[in-house]
């Protein structure tokens, strides 16, 4: 038999996948895949049956339902001053990931470059290399997690297409600031490439940090794709709804590509998000004081534990360096504290392609419930060989 396509025989199941499967099988805690161990909030699922309940159960537009649409629209201007027009600039995807890879789809041709910052999320790769494009690493730095300006400018070349964005960050919780955004954004118009920004994690900031959308830099407008999706910001990540924001040229070969995979999204799941995106100011100070407390709690506990733990300043993740703890590298650490110790965390080198930087780091997801947290911290507290 002929042999099934050789970009995808590259692909293996990803590191959640594995993690969570061999987490299962030892009877593990997870601190690992990045969702909460607990619902949303109730108002938004019994919107979500309500709908179900009224009729809203069959396919619906494939760019999105107005009110979702319209509802996206009155968010970017009121939280960031951003002007989409809801008919022919915003397009709802099956969750971020699909918008990503949407966006990557319609702008990549085979030789086209593509310039990713590792740690990235682990969809990014494979997606380029379905387009046929070739991914290029600019490693961000522990542990501020920052790039240095030589090795992003020398990335670029003719060919580079886009750049894919990240920010607030996953795994390290890094928010990329104004001048680091200045600084990608002047590249970016300088050889005329475009930005793919995934901002799924917008509303997950702490201390008093902001998150800046793109975007809302001079002349980055026209040449960005906005994408964030609500699975984080209403701790419902399997209702898969995300979007990408984009000028109506990009925003139609969008949804080109999402026509031909997903179609649309999930009707009643949207509707019922649409209402809730309209709730944004009521519900989210206390959403962000419950992480914040989380992070918090993590963070110490981690500590007390015998990590070194990075003070995430967004997302859910909290990084923690490993090798004062043992010789082994993130993905035999990991297994063992797996096995060993019933705890389960995300080897970090999965996040990356050119540095092996992430060797060096685990991640604890944070989104889970005080009592998870409190018997995993229980589980690793016991002293490490090396300590
Ligand atoms: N975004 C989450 C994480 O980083 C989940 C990833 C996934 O389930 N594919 O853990």
């Amino acid at each position: 038999m002929k042999d099934i396509s050789y970009i995808v025989s590259g692909f293996r199941e990803n590191i959640f996948s594995q993690i969570t499967n061999l987490a299962d099988k030892h009877g593990a805690i997870s601190l690992s895949q990045g969702y909460p161990d607990f619902d949303g909030p109730h108002w938004v699922r019994q919107y979500a049956q309500e709908n179900i309940e009224h009729g809203m159960n069959q396919t619906t537009s494939a760019i999105g339902t107005v009110s979702m649409r319209n509802a996206l629209g009155t968010n970017y201007k009121k939280y960031y001053d951003l002007d989409y027009n809801a008919d022919s600039e915003i397009t709802v995807t099956v969750g971020a990931t699909e918008a990503v890879f949407c966006s990557i789809m319609a702008l990549v041709n085979p030789g086209d470059e593509v310039i990713i910052f590792e740690p990235h999320f682990d969809t990014y790769l494979p997606a380029v290399k379905l387009a046929g494009g070739k991914p290029v690493a600019v490693t961000l730095h522990a542990p501020k997690f920052s790039f240095y300006e030589d090795e992003f400018e020398k990335a670029f070349t003719e060919k580079t297409k886009l750049v894919i964005l990240n920010s607030p960050h996953n795994p390290s919780g890094k928010i990329f600031n104004k001048k680091e955004l200045e600084l990608i954004c002047k590249l970016v118009k300088k050889h005329d490439a475009y930005l793919v920004t995934d901002e799924v994690y917008e509303f997950l900031t702490y201390d008093e940090q902001i998150h800046i959308p793109a975007a809302t830099l001079p002349g980055m407008r026209e040449r960005t794709i906005t994408i964030s999706s609500t699975g984080k910001t209403f701790g419902l990540t399997g209702w898969r709804t995300g979007w990408a924001c984009a000028p109506p040229k990009l925003s139609h070969a969008i949804r080109m590509v999402h026509q031909n995979n997903t179609f649309s999204s999930p009707h009643p799941l949207q509707e019922a998000l649409a209402k809730a995106l309209s709730n944004l100011d009521d519900y989210l100070p206390e959403f962000k004081k419950l992480y914040e407390q989380k992070r918090d709690f993590l963070y110490n506990g981690l500590k007390k534990a015998g990590f070194k733990p990075f003070l995430s300043k967004s997302t859910y993740f909290i990084l923690c360096p490993i090798t004062h703890l043992t010789d082994k590298n993130d993905v035999e650490f990991c297994k063992e504290l797996i096995i060993e110790r019933k705890v389960a965390a995300i080897p970090t080198s999965a996040f990356y392609f050119k540095s092996n930087e992430g060797e060096k780091h685990i991640r604890f997801c944070f989104a889970k419930k005080n009592e998870t947290m409190t018997n995993a911290i229980k589980n690793l507290s016991l002293n490490f060989p090396k300590i």
